[in-house]
């Protein structure tokens, strides 16, 4: 799947954020709200089913974006809850080949995504470190793995523990699918380190 269009992250509640853009209510990144524009390509996504993503265009800057649910990773055919079980069963120390037999999916998909999050390791880690701080001030140091690979999933569940400590609302989301909502979906994409905007509210969509 490509998308052009910038994305907008939004809760997996479609019905609720349809409503929400009808009436107005969701923001683009400039501070514009966002209006219906149509709809991007049908895409299937395992594990969560077939979508249809919304387009949005904001009244102000006259962008128009996609919007992307938190369940989704850009570019990824697999939801980011399986994806994120791969990462965390890697860190604990499996290899590629039975985290693809546990979770039936390929094993070239799998060795993908655990590839793609090693090159990310450093952006991820200084975005949810950061983000960490401003969510917990007082946090202490994190413990040091053998990999980066591990200490990046380390930070990304510790943060996702102090938010839901500091906001109480994450509710219904996924610590994975924070995660999507803090990088815009994109946790494995190429250019994250150049695309990772640190927005005032990198959690807003998911709460
Ligand atoms: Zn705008």
């Amino acid at each position: 799947m490509v998308l052009e269009a910038p994305v907008v992250m939004v809760g997996t509640d479609a019905l609720g954020v349809e409503r929400r853009l009808r009436a107005g209510e969701l923001g683009c990144p400039c501070g514009g709200y966002l209006r219906p524009w149509g709809h991007a390509r049908a895409r299937t996504v395992r594990g969560i089913g077939a979508l249809r993503p919304r387009r949005a265009r904001c009244g102000a800057c006259l962008v128009t974006h996609v919007l992307l649910a938190v369940s989704c990773l850009l570019r990824r055919a697999d939801s980011v809850d399986v994806i994120g079980a791969a990462l965390l069963a890697k860190a604990t120390g499996a290899g590629h080949r039975p985290i693809a037999a546990r979770l039936e999916r390929p094993v070239s998909t799998v060795r993908g995504w655990l590839r793609a999050f090693a090159r990310n390791a450093e952006a991820l880690r200084s975005t949810f470190t950061t983000l960490l701080v401003r969510l917990d001030p007082l946090t202490g140091p994190l413990p040091v793995h053998a990999s980066p690979f591990a200490d990046v999933v380390e930070v990304i569940g510790v943060c996702d523990a102090a938010a839901r400590r500091r906001l109480g609302v994450l509710g219904a989301v996924s610590p994975w699918q924070a995660a999507s909502a803090v990088t815009t979906g994109r946790l494995l994409a190429a250019a994250l380190a150049t695309e990772l905007i640190n927005t005032g509210e990198p959690l807003g969509a998911a709460v």
